[in-house]
């Protein structure tokens, strides 16, 4: 059921990053909420694993003094909902956070695991595309820091280098200070389900006017995505239910949906246009702006 031979639990990233480049064949497991179910399906049929859950550090969330973001590849799901800096800087994560699982699986499952397993439903994904979060990735040798779009290559597919472990996800101050946002996931049922769509839309606002708009999408693609020309087309644009209902057509014209026993592409498409102008809305509100019916 789970043919696991080798099992280590370093309580050091230095530790962890030498048994990794010692052992290129290691299985990173956090909360194990993907690396279990595949074990005792049979999708992996053996493995030799690298706990990271005793690097406490990889728990950390914390603001640093010029106003940047960082969270812990290992930070649960129930910890990003609860946690102060996260509500009072960037709430619309809170949202992404609690819209996934249920509590069992929320209290074990870890951003960094979500971001890594390449789904383009993974519902912390589409809001940090839209904070144009970074990842850092540690390697015994060094690290690097790339932009997340960069890091999802295809489904299930990402830039994981060997040897690499996911140690913080980074957001800089001027991606989310003087931002309203919110997080839509459409699913089947209200709780335990995979997105059918993920939306979430940030944006800034001065006197009535759009000055930037962000939209992260999950589903709607072989990977998470932006919205780049709806995006392009609301900066300096009134505020206005004419202008929402433009944003949400081009939005979906970056999109790649595709149909599956979830929904039709045509579906998916009209959740698109729809939710993408609900988020906004709501984001509108968040970020001072007026309500619009
Ligand atoms: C019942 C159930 C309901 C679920 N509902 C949802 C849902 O609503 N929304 C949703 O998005 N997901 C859902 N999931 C999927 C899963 O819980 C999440 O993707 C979760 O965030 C994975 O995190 P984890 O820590 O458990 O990852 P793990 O299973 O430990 O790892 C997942 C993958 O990431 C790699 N990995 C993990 N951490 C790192 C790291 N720091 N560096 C490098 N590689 C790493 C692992 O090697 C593995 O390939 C659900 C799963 C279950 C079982």
């Amino acid at each position: 059921m789970y043919n696991v031979d080798q099992y280590f639990e370093p309580e050091t990233i230095d530790e962890a990053t030498a048994l990794l480049a010692e052992h290129p064949n290691l299985l990173i497991i956090a909360g194990g909420t993907d690396v279990l179910i595949k074990m005792h399906s049979g999708k992996i049929a053996q493995a030799d694993l690298l706990s990271i859950r005793k690097i406490k550090f990889l728990e950390t969330i914390q603001k640093r003094q010029d106003g940047t973001l960082s969270i812990g590849s290992l930070a649960t799901f129930t910890q990003i909902a609860n946690d102060p800096i996260i509500k009072e800087n960037i709430p619309v994560l809170k949202e992404a956070a609690l819209s996934m699982g249920g509590p069992q699986i929320r209290n074990v499952a870890t951003i960094g695991g979500n971001i890594c397993n390449g789904a383009t439903s993974a519902d912390s994904a589409s809001t940090l595309f839209a904070l144009n979060a970074k990842l850092k990735l540690q390697t015994q040798g060094g690290e690097r820091v790339i932009p997340i779009e960069d890091f999802y290559l295809g489904p299930g597919k990402v830039d994981l280098k060997p040897g690499e472990i996911l140690t913080e996800i980074v957001i800089s101050p001027e991606d989310y200070q003087d931002y309203g946002g919110h997080y839509i996931k459409f699913s089947m049922r209200k709780a335990m389900d995979i997105a059918t769509l993920g939306v979430s839309a940030i944006c800034r606002i001065k006197n009535g006017v759009f000055e930037d708009v962000r939209i992260g999408l999950g589903v709607a693609g072989p990977t998470p995505l932006r919205c780049q020309e709806a995006e392009s087309f609301a900066k300096g644009k009134t505020v206005s239910a004419q202008t929402l209902a433009e944003i949400g057509k081009l939005a979906v014209k970056s999109t790649k949906a595709r149909t599956s026993w979830r929904a039709s592409k045509e579906y998916r498409e009209h959740l698109v246009e729809e939710l993408s102008q609900r988020a906004l809305k709501v984001a509108i509100k968040n970020a001072g702006g007026e309500s619009l019916a």
